[in-house]
């Protein structure tokens, strides 16, 4: 690995080289790492925005949609004058603005069964800010098959949830579905444009992924895997809760049902439409 860093590199990290956990070897980590981060909405711009200063070398930002002037209560990398461009070309030039050494890959395309497994193999940390639990079965499964560390964060209303899943690692890791093995009913679950969210929330838990991505880079600190954060904005009360992986797992058990992303259980998952909010 390249730990040649310019004059203007080392004054834009200093703050990061003087941590022992990070130093020069860590910067050098960063710089060479590539993220792909699934939504340039609610939980991706912050996420892509610390990403970005914090010098990760290629961010990945995957998204079909154009900025919408209801998006602008959360989504804070995208600007009024965005408002109907493609969210990844806004993405694309306020992270250019940030730091111009990080290179921005904008895939404008839905998450799909098709192109999932190609799109995360091309990365080595995957960050999931989508709004829907098709997109999330999708990816748990897609991570699983390609070996990649997913890094998930959800929120709705004032409630958010966040774990790192690297069962390809074996384990005691789990996986998604060893907590969910299914998604709930669509018309059980409403959405953000259903429900509301409270934008800062969406700050707080992107920038609190955004450690997580850089922790699993770095390999410092207590990874996540294993714990689901439960965080409650109204009460301001933040819970841990240990999981475990399931040996009847639909995905990473011994017997999986779920053997390739054509599998019948893995398709029915991915069904949901998807309402890219
Ligand atoms: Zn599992």
């Amino acid at each position: 690995m390249n730990r040649d860093f310019t004059e203007a590199e080392l004054h834009r990290y200093a703050r990061h080289i003087i941590l022992p956990e990070i130093g020069g070897e860590g910067q050098a980590k960063l710089r060479a790492a590539k993220v792909l981060v699934i939504g340039a909405g609610g939980l991706g711009t912050p996420l892509l925005q610390y990403l970005g200063a914090a010098g990760v070398g290629t961010l990945g930002v995957v998204d079909h949609d154009t900025v919408a002037l209801s998006n602008l209560q959360r989504q804070v990398i995208h600007r009024t004058a965005d408002v109907g461009a493609a969210k990844v070309e806004s993405a694309r030039r306020a992270l250019g603005e940030i730091n111009p050494e990080v290179r921005v890959v904008a895939h404008q395309a839905r998450l799909t069964p098709e192109n999932a497994l190609a799109l995360v193999s091309d990365y080595d940390i995957v960050a999931d800010g989508s709004d829907n639990f098709a997109t999330r079965y999708l990816l748990t499964d897609a991570c699983y098959f390609a070996q990649k560390t997913l890094v998930a964060a959800a929120i709705l209303r004032f409630e958010a949830q966040l774990s790192t899943y690297k069962p390809h690692l074996g384990p005691p890791h789990p996986c998604y579905r060893c907590v969910f093995p299914e998604p709930p009913p669509p018309e059980s679950v409403p959405s953000c444009a259903q429900a509301g969210v409270l934008g800062a929330m969406a700050g707080t838990m992107g920038a609190w992924q955004a450690t997580e991505v850089v922790k699993e880079i770095l390999g410092v600190g207590e990874s996540l895997s294993g714990k689901l954060l439960l965080y409650d904005a109204l009460d301001a009360r933040v819970e841990r809760l240990a999981i475990t992986r399931r040996p009847d797992c639909p995905l990473c058990g011994a017997q999986p049902a779920i053997t390739s992303l054509d599998s019948p259980l893995a398709q029915a998952s991915y069904a949901e439409v998807y309402c890219g909010d």
